[in-house]
């Protein structure tokens, strides 16, 4: 790493996409959203912000995208509505807060924000969250405001043959989940998670996303790690925790420590998905044992890129 040099890497899912389902039309707009939430973060680090709004900006701007399964756009629960969860995580105090099964609010990972700012708790559920979000004054959308066609269609077959909550029909398009890591000039890491969770979903059933060291991390010891996957698999192995501790008292490497998380012990398991990280040397990793994943990154004073399969590199030019 040159200095100081701040870094935003963004994910908006991963999974099964396989090359040929998206049409090329939607191919340019994925990576197009990508770009967009990369300059979102870029624009904040550019003006000396920190990273954790650098983290929150562009996971803002991923949930305003309908096509990832965060904010508009996210996937329908079994009864037909929207659960959303969301977590972020600053790296220089490890303060963190979080949200599960937030109903009524644009923006999760903004009342997310809220709660590590503006409460003595770390993470805030279902109703109890809605109220905290009055009280602080946030506005209310109706949960209809998160309804996308595609969802819709995709919940519709999901109901129609019944298959189970973590293989729903629509494989191809499970994951969507959005994240971002981030680190500013200053050297501080954070991280940032926003989903829907999984189509179908139960029972208040709450995924990796929203539970810090599992799909959400940051420490300036070691790394800041965003996650997207088959949530169970990324709780029961601590993911984003895992990573860092294997840094911080195993000495691994950042790239030592994703491959051996994500391409080792959750294969071993059948946990599919990936990881955005950034160590606090400004080491990069973007890792997926599926097909795809989402994902775009920018090092200052170098082209933007974003991406999809395993090789399909956009570079955007940037200033
Ligand atoms: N990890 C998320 C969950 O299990 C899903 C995803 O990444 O798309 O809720």
């Amino acid at each position: 790493m040159k200095g100081n040099d701040f870094i935003i890497v963004v994910h908006g899912g991963a999974g099964a996409m396989k090359k040929g389902l998206l049409t090329p039309e939607q191919e340019q707009s994925i990576h197009q959203g990508l770009f967009e939430a990369v300059e979102q973060g870029k624009k904040v680090l550019a003006q000396q912000g920190c990273a954790i709004d650098a983290a929150e900006h562009a996971v803002i701007e991923l949930e305003n995208n309908p096509w990832f399964n965060a904010g508009r756009g996210s996937v329908f629960d079994y009864e037909g509505k929207h659960q959303l969860d969301a977590a972020i995580m600053d790296g220089q105090d490890l303060n963190a807060g979080a949200v599960s099964g937030v109903q009524f609010r644009e923006h999760p990972i903004s009342l997310a924000k809220a709660v590590l700012e503006k409460s003595e708790h770390v993470m805030l559920a279902s109703e109890g969250a809605e109220q905290f979000a009055d009280d602080i004054n946030m506005p209310k959308v109706n949960n209809g405001f998160f309804s996308t066609e595609l969802r819709k269609n995709q919940w519709q077959r999901f109901i129609e043959t019944g298959e189970d909550s973590l293989e729903p029909a629509e494989k191809d398009f499970k994951f969507g989940t959005v994240g971002a890591v981030a680190i500013d000039l200053n050297g501080n890491l954070a991280a940032a998670t926003s989903t829907g969770g999984i189509t179908g979903k139960r029972y208040s059933r709450v995924g990796d996303s929203p539970i810090i060291g599992c799909g959400t991390y940051a420490n300036n010891k070691s790394c800041a790690v965003s996650a997207t996957g088959h949530g169970e698999f990324f709780i029961r192995h601590t993911v984003a925790y895992n990573i860092a501790a294997r840094m911080q008292f195993g000495g691994m490497t950042l790239n030592q420590a994703v491959n051996a998380v994500v391409m080792d012990e959750l294969v071993q398991a059948g946990g599919e998905g990936g990881v955005i990280a950034i160590s606090n040397t400004g080491e990069l990793e973007l890792q997926f044992n599926s097909e795809g994943m989402y994902r775009g990154w920018h090092r200052q004073g170098e082209e933007t890129v974003t991406a999809i399969y395993k090789s399909d590199e956009q570079r955007h030019k940037s200033d």
